[in-house]
């Protein structure tokens, strides 16, 4: 054997990989605005309001009239890597319903941030209070009673005001809200019968009613004119080409009815918001000419497919999917926004492709 050798390379303490790791889950408000959103719809709620300050960078607050949770559930839900949504990798070959299952979201937030939780189970008798927790850069900081209504609320104050060097890089504060209104809008459309507002600096942005009607949904985030131009599209079994997807349902704009940012596209795989190539494309490529060049019309549009064709466990911060077979995908996604617009009489007829 050698003997030891002075060497650079050093183990990183506790703090420093946590603070790392947070960067990669957390890279702006908009991704914890994300991760407590999804936590929220995990929770079953039938209500999400989501309130931020100066972008979220001073304040993000997402409250919930979900299941809840009990003292120890608060404890135990901040530690890492913690979670009652899977239990091993089983769970996740076998296709995951949540939205979350690696359980880092609220450990990593509260490291590079102050969090407030305060929980209270559905099933709490009327005496039962709830518990309130703070947790600063990682730390439990206070455990108490606390009343409060059913459901969950959590509080994220001064992001990254322990990480300097992140908290340099976060753009102006309309930017930042720009991100977080995109997350917001994105899980309002996908959940029409959960009740979702936004509130910036005291303004409500905009606010669905939960009432289930995806139309109603358009319009309370995008207002009345957009929300009239959209027609449905409904398309499964033998309306569609060959392919993975088993149906194409949704809505989408009048040709006319459109903005030079791909933003409006809101497309989803199995419930997930996601962007796909193959989709856009086959979206683009059914509006043909009809829509200049660098517009984009609005869309909201949801993909099944069998659990097995896609991987879920892709990192936090990726949207991206890929399939197996973009082509069909393509040519399935363009066929189904092909029919509705020809029905609604809003394409010119087109010579068919290959
Ligand atoms: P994950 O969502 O991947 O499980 P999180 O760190 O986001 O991990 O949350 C950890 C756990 O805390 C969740 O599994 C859930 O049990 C609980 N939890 C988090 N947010 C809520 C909420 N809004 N309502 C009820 N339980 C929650
Ligand atoms: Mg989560």
């Amino acid at each position: 054997d050698e003997p030891p050798q002075e060497t650079e390379i050093r183990q990183l303490d506790e703090d420093t990989v946590a603070r790392i790791a947070a960067g990669e889950v957390v890279e702006r408000p908009a991704s914890a605005v994300k991760e407590l959103v999804e936590n929220s719809l995990d929770a079953d709620a039938d209500s999400v309001d989501v309130t931020v300050e100066e972008g979220g960078t001073e304040l993000i607050r997402v409250a919930d009239d979900g299941r809840g949770m009990g003292e120890a559930d608060v404890r135990a839900a901040v530690r890492e890597h913690t979670t009652s949504k899977i239990e091993g990798l089983e769970d996740l070959e076998s296709g995951v319903a949540t939205l979350g299952f690696r359980g880092e979201a609220l450990h990593t937030i509260g490291s590079v941030s102050r969090v407030t939780i305060e929980s209270r189970p559905r099933d709490a008798d009327e005496t039962g209070a709830g518990t309130k927790l703070t947790y600063e850069g990682g730390e439990v900081t206070g455990v108490e009673p606390t009343g409060c209504p059913e459901g969950t609320i959590v509080e994220v104050e001064d992001l990254f005001y322990n990480t300097p060097a992140r908290r340099k890089f976060l753009k102006t504060t309309a930017t930042e809200f720009a991100h977080v209104n995109r997350v917001v809008t994105r899980y309002a459309l996908a959940n029409p019968d959960v009740a979702v507002s936004l509130t910036h600096d005291d303004r409500e942005v905009f606010a669905t009613t939960g009432q289930g009607d995806l139309q109603a949904a358009v319009m309370a985030v995008y207002g009345r004119e957009v929300a009239s131009a959209m027609i449905p599209v409904e398309a499964d079994g033998d309306d569609l080409p060959p392919g993975p997807l088993e149906s194409v349902s949704g809505l989408v704009s009048h040709p006319e009815t459109n903005r030079s940012s791909p933003e409006y596209l809101a497309t989803y795989v199995n419930g997930r918001a996601v962007t796909a190539d193959a989709v856009r494309e086959g979206i683009m490529g059914a509006y043909g000419a009809q829509l200049g060049g660098d517009r984009y019309p609005f869309v909201t549009l949801f993909l099944e497919v069998p659990g097995e064709a896609v991987d879920v466990n892709v990192h936090p911060r990726k949207r991206e999917v890929r399939f197996d077979d973009d082509d069909s995908v393509r040519r399935q996604v363009d066929a189904a926004v092909e029919s509705a617009l020809l029905e609604h009489g809003l394409l010119r007829s087109r010579a068919p492709r290959g």
